[in-house]
């Protein structure tokens, strides 16, 4: 699975990859009803097709049987408000539904907005994820805890009686890559963490009147994803953790949430270098720019600026743009720009272009190793 820039690790358990969602299924067309149908009317299709397909009915009919079990797969996804959400999300179905519940609705599209910053955010492997991915993510409990792994809820009796013990959520590590400017300065960014927290359909519980939760699938606990705003001090080096109290993963009975790291990765930038607050880069010029002087556009880190070279300037000339490096963290004056100017002799010369060199060595008797002892 593509990992992306920031997402928290997790095993990839095969079975956490099946969504119990089919998208590729049309539950409405099971049903043989509208996107638009409301509570009372998927019932009411529901039972009239159940009653249709029911094995009792229609003894050894294996294709009855499908589509008994068909049926009962939408009911139970279409009757469900925050899986119905979910399932229209999948299936890109926008139509208002009278009876879906606000906080199913806000879910969904939380989840929905969430997937569409994210992959705007990152050009990494976020945009080539499919969709359907990113949003089992939403639903299903993704995070396995490596250390911990839990007793199989399923199994067994019911236990919402029980009062468990609280239990700390679990940190969450998660990497970040910033530009050696941002490092340099500090910046805030936003990220996008997914993280689990406590089901909000069964609360935690696990189990609903003695059935196990469908939401959380018995877990009591669902991966979601949150976007928060995090602030990187200035002169944070490559591999510097930065912990994020209480942005972990939801702890469990009343206990603490876990805390976030961000590990700071630096995207190596091969123009700039760094001084102090002084930034320095080599910039290319042409042997004509360099002979006769030129206008030329430099980066800085700021964006480019229009820099004069002067005529006859020697290749390793080194130029000073006053102001234009880092920013110092306590008082922001700024350090300067510091650029070397390398002489480039374009290749493959044609005919033309080398007889105007034999030209210019005709023209001018010029040796420029004349000052240089020999011995
Ligand atoms: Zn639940």
């Amino acid at each position: 699975m593509p990992r992306r820039t920031f997402s928290s690790p997790r095993n990839d358990n095969s079975a956490n990859k099946e969504c119990f969602l089919n998208k590729d299924k049309d539950y409405y067309k099971i049903l043989g009803i509208d996107t638009s149908a409301d509570k009372k009317e998927i019932k009411s299709a529901y039972r009239s097709l159940a009653r249709k397909y029911h094995p009792d009915t229609n003894q050894g009919n294996k294709l009855s049987e499908e589509k008994f079990k068909e049926i009962g797969e939408a009911y139970s996804i279409l009757s469900d408000d925050a899986r119905r959400a979910q399932y229209d999300l999948l299936k890109g179905v926008s139509q208002k539904k009278p009876n879906t519940s606000e906080q199913a609705k806000k879910q969904a599209s939380e989840a929905y907005t969430e997937q569409k910053k994210s992959t705007a955010k990152s050009k990494s492997e976020a945009e080539k994820r499919p969709f359907g991915d990113v949003f089992s993510d939403f639903v299903d409990k993704v995070f396995e805890k490596g250390q911990t792994p839990k007793p199989k809820q399923s199994q067994g009796k019911p236990r919402e009686t029980q009062k468990p013990a609280p239990k700390k959520g679990d940190d969450i590590t998660a990497d970040i890559s910033i530009t050696i400017v941002e490092a340099h300065n500090g910046t805030v960014r936003k990220v996008n963490i997914l993280h689990t927290e406590t089901c909000p359909k069964c609360k935690g519980k696990r189990y609903l009147n003695s059935v196990q939760c469908p939401i959380c699938k018995g877990n009591g606990e669902i991966s979601n994803h949150k976007k928060i705003s995090v602030k990187i001090p200035p002169n944070v080096t490559e591999g510097s953790k930065i912990r994020i109290a209480g942005e972990g993963n939801q702890g469990q009975n009343g206990g603490a949430s876990g805390d976030l790291f961000l590990v700071v990765s630096i995207i190596k930038n091969s123009i700039f270098e760094f001084e102090n607050l002084n930034v320095l880069c080599e910039i290319p010029i042409t042997p004509t720019e360099a002979a006769l002087g030129a206008e030329i556009f430099i980066p800085t880190i700021d964006g480019q600026l229009s820099m004069r070279i002067p005529p006859e300037t020697q290749a390793g000339q080194r130029f000073r743009l006053s102001g234009e490096g880092i920013p110092d963290a306590t008082t922001a004056k700024r350090g300067d720009q510091l650029i070397t100017v390398r002489i480039e002799i374009p290749s493959n010369l044609s005919q033309k272009e080398k007889e105007l060199y034999m030209e210019l060595a005709k023209i001018r008797k010029f040796n420029p190793r004349d000052g240089i002892v020999f011995n």
